[in-house]
């Protein structure tokens, strides 16, 4: 008998109000590892309630002090590492490698958010004009409504509530109900890291609890990750309220082989972004073009590659892909491959049969490869989210970034080359928020902005990186004139 989790509202856990409980479940086992309420408007109320309660001390306290709890879970998060990447492992499915790196990107955030009092700095001109005097000060808001996909359960809530709290802002986060429980122990950690009751709360739950979210009156802002209709959706409707929102979609990313690429890096790059998370990340590779002879050459390569890994338990060291997070996705997943091949593209490695002797309960895709995919097949077209490959030629790099800019995501890219000067025209033309050369998984760190653009992308302010300061801060300018000093014109000097 599994627990279901609880709530963490106002510095205690709770049970959910609702009657409604989903099952978490070890997508490569089967086996249940606990419950997720679906919790109801009155639960998302009762959050934001401890929350604008929190805020006004919390926002009083001094930004060194606020960073110093950051310092401490930074702290308890590395001393936990590899406890929290097994747990993640077996709640997602991605192999160890995988979330050992997950849970160091989402260290890495509460690092860069230890910064605050520098992050937070204002700007300052003197002498504006006769005797005046302007400075900007960066103040926190109130209560943010933060809301996660389930592909990176650790790392994207970190990309988040780390910043407004650091900030002085209180937060409800609702992370994904697919895989919630190694954040769960994250909000332990913070709590023994000493964060303030209320300052930050938890949620569980699906649609109702996110539209409560996007509804609440006393909620100012609201961060989103997950597909690009559920963004667009949030953004519409959360921005509608008056809130001010950042909403990250979904994607399809190309990588892009040049002749003169070095071949061997370029499929090493090609397949851990492909393959890698079992091709369920934003950043994942999608289609591979292959510009003139180039395409032969990287077609081959991956082929090979892709019929000789080996997918099975992410914990088990030999395992090189593990399964995708649930049986609907995995039915999801096969179905774009039927269509594939309903549509005409060339099916050249079927992942469809995949099993693994002794996990007959784990929801498995093999890797699969397409050629010949075009923009109007829905492969070409879709985000799969799974590991399906196309590869498509193109006679020069322009065809192959028409291609790209045909797209309606705008998230990554990627090229291969040694020509310095094909990387610059890339990057110039490219239209593409996060730009990879000769790298296939275009992360940006902490201290740089993550998301991208077109339908990929709903708001200015992106994730992390200067963006995130500035979204969970409004900056009061203030204009000061004190009569009588010397840049005063009416000021004169007894001397
Ligand atoms: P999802 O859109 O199904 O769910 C995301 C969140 O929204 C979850 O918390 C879920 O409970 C909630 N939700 C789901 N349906 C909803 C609805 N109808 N109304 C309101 N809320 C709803 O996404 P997912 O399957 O959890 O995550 C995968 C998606 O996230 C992919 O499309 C992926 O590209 C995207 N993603 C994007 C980025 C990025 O940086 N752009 C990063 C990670 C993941």
């Amino acid at each position: 008998m599994t627990t279901t989790v609880r709530n963490y509202v106002g510095g205690g856990w709770r049970a959910a109000s609702g009657e409604e409980a989903l099952s978490v479940a070890n997508p490569a086992t089967g086996e249940e590892l606990g419950r997720v309420p679906l919790s109801t408007a009155a639960d998302v109320d009762a959050a934001v309630q401890a929350a604008k309660v929190a805020f006004p001390t919390w926002r009083r306290t001094p930004a060194p002090d606020r960073a110093r709890v950051l310092f401490r879970l930074r702290a308890l998060l590395a001393e936990h590492h590899e406890e929290l990447a097994v747990q993640l492992t077996r709640e997602h499915g991605k192999i160890l490698a995988e979330t050992r790196g997950e849970v160091q990107r989402g260290i890495e955030n509460v690092e860069h958010a230890c910064g605050i009092p520098t992050l937070m700095m204002g700007e300052t001109v003197e002498q504006i004009a006769g005797g005046i005097d302007s400075a900007s000060w960066r103040q926190p808001l109130g209560v943010f409504g933060v809301v996660t996909p389930y592909n990176f359960p650790v790392m994207i809530p970190l990309w988040f509530w780390p910043y407004a709290v650091a900030t002085g802002n209180t937060v409800v986060l609702k992370p994904s109900e697919q895989d919630p429980l190694t954040h769960q122990r994250i909000v332990e950690l913070a709590e023994e890291a000493g964060l303030p009751p209320g300052v930050l709360n938890v949620v569980h739950g699906g649609r109702e609890a996110v539209e409560s979210i996007c509804d609440h009156p006393d909620i100012v802002g609201v961060s989103f990750v997950g597909s690009s209709e559920v963004a667009r959706a949030v953004y519409t409707r959360a921005s509608a309220s008056g809130k001010r929102v950042q909403t990250l979609g979904g994607a399809k990313n190309f990588l892009v082989v040049l002749p003169d690429a070095d071949m061997d890096a370029t499929l090493e790059a090609c397949a851990g972004s492909i393959f890698g998370s079992t091709g369920q990340r934003c950043l994942a590779g999608s289609i591979v073009v292959g510009v003139g002879d180039a395409h032969g050459r990287i077609r081959e390569r991956l082929l090979d590659r892709a019929a000789s890994l080996r997918i099975g338990d992410g914990l088990e060291p030999a395992t090189q892909m593990g399964p995708v997070i649930s049986a609907a996705h995995r039915d999801r997943v096969r179905a774009f491959i039927d269509q594939g091949v309903a549509d005409g593209a060339k099916l050249s490695l079927d992942g469809r049969g995949a099993t693994v002797e002794g996990l007959e309960d784990g929801h498995w895709v093999g890797p699969t490869v397409f050629e010949d995919v075009t923009p109007e097949m829905s492969v070409g077209r879709e985000e799969i989210f799974g590991p399906v490959a196309g590869i498509n030629r193109a006679d020069t790099v322009e065809d192959a970034i028409d291609m790209m800019r045909r797209s309606r995501y705008g998230n990554a890219c990627s090229i291969f080359t040694t020509s310095g000067r094909a990387a610059r025209d890339f990057r110039y033309e490219a239209g593409v928020s996060m730009i990879g050369v000769n790298l296939g998984v275009a992360a940006p760190m902490a201290f740089f902005p993550f998301g991208g653009s077109r339908e990929s992308f709903f708001g200015d302010l992106k994730a992390a990186g200067r963006d995130g300061i500035r979204f969970f801060t409004d900056q009061r300018v203030v204009l000061s004139r004190w009569s009588g000093g010397s840049a005063d014109p009416h000021h004169r000097p007894t001397s």
